[in-house]
């Protein structure tokens, strides 16, 4: 049976509406975040609740089809591209907050809920969700775990992974199995662990337990405008250096400046070719103390004017920049790739002046806004697909900005994923064995490979297939250590 097939099978269990197969409906879905992949799904399902997320993965388990899970779609590397003879299975009515627990400061979420909701609910008992990504008003708690997103205070906070400490999982199988709970941690192996950041690979989750965090008692923020990249990344340094964790540093640069001029008017200083967000948050006298600091560090590397937000309006205003720098870029450039990779903090300097060498040597705008204190890159390089020839050399120097985050011993994606996109650069920093390893990691969860298929690993491969260069057993099942399923 085809995708289509099981629509028949799935009406009785979740309900005529929550199961799509008219062509154009079907297409509201064709892509995520990442909007020129596009592919039209078979079926779209719609469940609202864990057994009627079972019950579908069981179907497509049964008759081999692939299922993808999609949360609201703001993924940035196509890792909620739907398969065209698959199953998309939505979360977005499995929106309950299912239980607030300031006692042991964690709540218990569906996996569709929205993240500023949950911090939003959470804000009258005086706790907050802190993993905050830019599209914190849409994205999902399901979609965040999966990515194990970031956000610009997940500096002093720590990503998603660090605030998960349960997940009720729908295995690819079908089975409803559990890990982790309220408690902060569980003996064995990190089964947590490797869940959190796995882009759908290994199941859907279907309950997420998390951590809040206590409201800040205090919160104050300063812009600071700086001549270059070098000396705003000098000051980072030096912020960072003395043990100040603020709450969040963002940079960007020049030309992200121009573009959020353009778009939202935040009257950043005239005249700078970087600026920083610092904002420091906690005990009033900590935040006291350590804010004269900040202060006088970003001085000393040479902030030629120095703003301090009186009020939440002028915070606001610091902020709008910022959270628009991604879509004030078009008010610059007809189009742009959003690329995302990360690096040793103090390696920021150095490869910020290679990526602005690169960009005048193939004639290619690089626009950079980031999370300057744990160095995950945002460049923004701009093209116009018009222009014969010009995106393919956006997509070049978009590669060679990930070579250089791998030879300064960063990453080729710092919270965006790998998905669709990335695929392709996994061997750029694995070599055949590391992922021949993932995949034996992923076989052990998903032995058919129907969950997200041809993401993450570079060859789309069936499990207990041969990889790569090994035309015998895999080196950990000859050893014994591992099987293949
Ligand atoms: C303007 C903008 C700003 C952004 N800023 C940030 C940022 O600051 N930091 C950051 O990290 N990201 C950012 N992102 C990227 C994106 O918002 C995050 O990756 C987010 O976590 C995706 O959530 P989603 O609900 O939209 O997931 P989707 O896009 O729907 O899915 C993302 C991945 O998660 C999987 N998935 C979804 N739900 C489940 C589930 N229940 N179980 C298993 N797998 C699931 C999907 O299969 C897919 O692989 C930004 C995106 C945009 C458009």
């Amino acid at each position: 049976m085809d995708a289509l097939g099981l629509a028949d099978r799935l009406r009785p269990v979740l309900g005529d509406d929550a199961v799509i197969t008219d062509r154009q409906r079907l297409r509201t879905y064709e892509c995520d975040g990442l909007a020129h992949y596009k592919v039209t799904p078979a079926l779209v399902v719609l469940p609202e609740t864990t057994a009627q997320v079972a019950a579908v993965v069981r179907a497509c388990a049964d008759e081999g089809v692939p299922f993808v899970a999609r949360g609201s779609g703001t993924g940035l590397s196509g890792g909620a591209l739907p398969h065209a003879d698959g199953v998309l299975i939505v979360t977005s009515r499995m929106r309950s907050i299912l239980q607030l627990d300031p006692d042991n400061q964690r709540a218990v979420v569906q996996p569709g809920v929205i993240n500023l909701q949950l911090s939003r609910e959470a804000m009258p008992l005086g706790y907050y969700y802190a993993p905050d990504p830019s599209s914190q008003q849409v994205c999902s708690i399901g979609g965040n775990v999966a990515e194990n997103s970031g956000g610009a205070h997940c500096l002093k906070y720590g990503f998603t992974t660090n605030h998960v400490t349960g997940v009720e999982l729908v295995t690819p199988g079908g089975d409803v199995v559990r890990v982790g709970g309220k408690a902060p941690d569980a003996p064995g192996y990190d089964l947590l662990g490797v869940l959190v950041g796995s882009e759908g690979t290994l199941g859907i989750a279907t309950e997420v337990t998390v951590r809040l965090t206590r409201s800040p008692e205090s919160v104050r923020t300063l812009l600071a405008a700086f001549e270059d990249t070098d000396a705003a990344g000098a000051a980072v340094s030096a912020i960072i250096g003395a043990g100040v964790i603020p709450a969040a540093i963002e940079m960007m640069d020049a030309l992200a400046i121009e573009a959020a001029e353009a778009a939202v008017h935040c009257s950043y200083p005239a005249g700078a070719g970087a600026v920083l967000i610092v904002e420091l948050d906690g005990p009033h006298e900590d935040v006291a103390h350590q804010f004269d600091e900040v202060e006088r560090y970003c001085r000393d590397a040479g902030a030629f004017e120095i703003r301090i937000a009186v009020d939440d309006a002028e915070r606001a205003l610091f902020w709008k920049g910022r959270k628009s720098a991604f879509a004030a870029v078009g008010r610059i450039s007809p189009d742009y790739i959003v690329q995302d990779g990360v690096i040793p903090r103090t390696a920021l300097p150095g490869v910020l002046r290679r990526i602005a060498a690169i960009s005048a040597e193939k004639g290619v705008r690089v626009a950079n806004v980031f999370h300057a204190g744990d160095g995950n890159l945002h460049p923004l390089v701009l093209f116009d697909d018009e222009v014969p020839g010009e995106s393919e050399r956006a997509e070049e120097v978009s590669g060679a900005i990930l070579d250089l985050c791998i030879e300064h011993g960063g990453s080729i994606t710092g919270e965006h994923g790998v998905g669709s996109d990335k695929a392709k650069y996994m061997p750029r920093m694995f070599d055949a064995d590391d992922l021949d390893t993932m995949q034996l990691v992923r076989c052990a969860f998903d032995p058919a490979s129907i969950s997200n298929p041809g993401k993450v690993f570079p060859t789309p491969r069936l499990c207990g297939e041969v990889p790569g260069r090994h035309r015998g057993a895999h080196p950990l099942a000859e050893a014994g250590v591992a099987e293949v399923f």
